[in-house]
């Protein structure tokens, strides 16, 4: 199913259009004043969120940039250090906020392929105690690893790291704007997933469907602190329900259902399998997103490859030089995802 003027967007799971059923509740929200606390539909998608992750608190926010930056603002002081994947969206995608609003310093760990951040490099990356030192107080992991190929991260390896970090008061923050793709390719519940992180974020507004907004959970004091720190950032809204009404259906009907991205997603890739001079830089999927990349060999342009998909209504935008990122959503059905071979087979096979 794709748009309603029939385009098909593979480019993210941020362009998702909000469902008839989100439609119909934002109408209907109940909505106060959320600086005020009184929003009784904020209020319920906060608590929804925070039992979901099994967290004392949720905190509702403008965008998932918004709530990792809290999220370090909230845990770091100026001249703090943050660790962080070279591969992670805080380090490449979120302009330096951390170190422009909060002065916080970064330190990069090269991901590994699989999304993971060596359990070594992790224990090295930790400062001594020393009057050279900025203080190290904490780490963030990428669940789904975006950059990495939408790879999950596994209850396990989450909880060595944080078993790393614990004794020495090291914070572990968890940037899991796709943490629903994570627990549903990984069968295991999203609390799980951050049983032993200080704090996660999540979005709402991707494979999720809503149209605006993200949370951010963590304990009671946390979010105290983070909800002051929104205000400060300008991030308090009023009558807020009006989108948390979204939010809320994305919680309760849209989380299950990714799991039928995840099978177009591999659909796609076996699909593309069959041509040939494409080659899969980051493995075959393990979420919702598809890495390819023209070879050599291949007899059309990445440039003229997406002009000759987009003259057919199906949009898709390059990740890096010849490379690819195909990302299925709730706009993309099996009917698209063929519609999609079909050209991209034409376009390689046209002399
Ligand atoms: C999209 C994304 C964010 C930021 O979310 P926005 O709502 O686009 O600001 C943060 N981290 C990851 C891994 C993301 O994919």
């Amino acid at each position: 199913m794709a748009f309603d003027n029939g385009v098909i967007d593979f480019r993210s799971d941020t362009v998702t259009h909000p469902t008839p059923a989100m439609r119909k509740a934002m109408a209907d929200a109940p909505v106060g004043d959320d600086v005020y606390g009184e929003d009784p539909t904020i209020n319920t998608l906060e608590q929804k969120s925070a039992d979901l992750m099994e967290k004392e608190s949720g905190l509702f926010t403008a965008s998932g940039t918004m709530a990792n930056l809290i999220a370090v603002l909230a845990h770091c002081g100026r001249g703090d250090e943050a660790v962080m994947g070279n591969n992670g969206h805080t380090f490449l995608h979120e302009v330096g906020g951390i170190s422009a609003l909060g002065g916080v310093f970064t330190q990069l760990i090269p991901n590994l392929p699989d999304g993971t951040l060596a359990l070594t490099d992790i224990k090295n990356a930790i400062r001594e105690e020393d009057i050279h030192h900025p203080e190290t107080r904490l780490f963030i992991l990428e669940n789904t690893q975006n950059n990495c190929g939408g790879v999950p991260l596994s209850r396990e390896y989450t909880n060595s790291v944080a078993n790393i970090l614990n004794p020495q008061g090291i914070c572990l923050h968890i940037d899991g704007a796709r943490i629903f793709n994570a627990s549903v390719a990984l069968g295991v519940e999203p609390s799980a997933l951050v049983e032993t992180a200080d704090s996660v974020m999540f979005c709402l507004s991707k494979g999720l469907c809503a149209p605006v907004g993200s949370i951010l959970c963590g304990s009671n004091e946390f979010i105290k602190k983070a909800r002051k720190i929104r205000k400060q950032l300008g991030g308090g809204m009023r009558q807020a329900g009006i989108l948390g009404a979204a939010g809320i259906i994305a919680l309760e009907e849209m989380i299950e259902r990714l799991e039928k991205d995840h099978l177009r997603a591999k659909n796609l890739a076996e699909g593309i399998k069959e041509l040939p001079g494409i080659i899969f830089e980051k493995g075959l999927p393990q979420s919702n997103m598809v890495f390819i990349k023209l070879s050599e060999d291949v007899g059309i342009s990445p440039e003229n490859l997406i002009k000759g998909m987009a003259e057919t209504d199906i949009l898709i935008n390059m990740s890096g030089p010849g490379s690819f990122r195909l990302v299925t959503h709730y706009w993309i059905n099996d009917q698209d995802v063929d519609k999609f071979l079909f050209r991209l087979k034409y376009l390689i096979e046209r002399p």
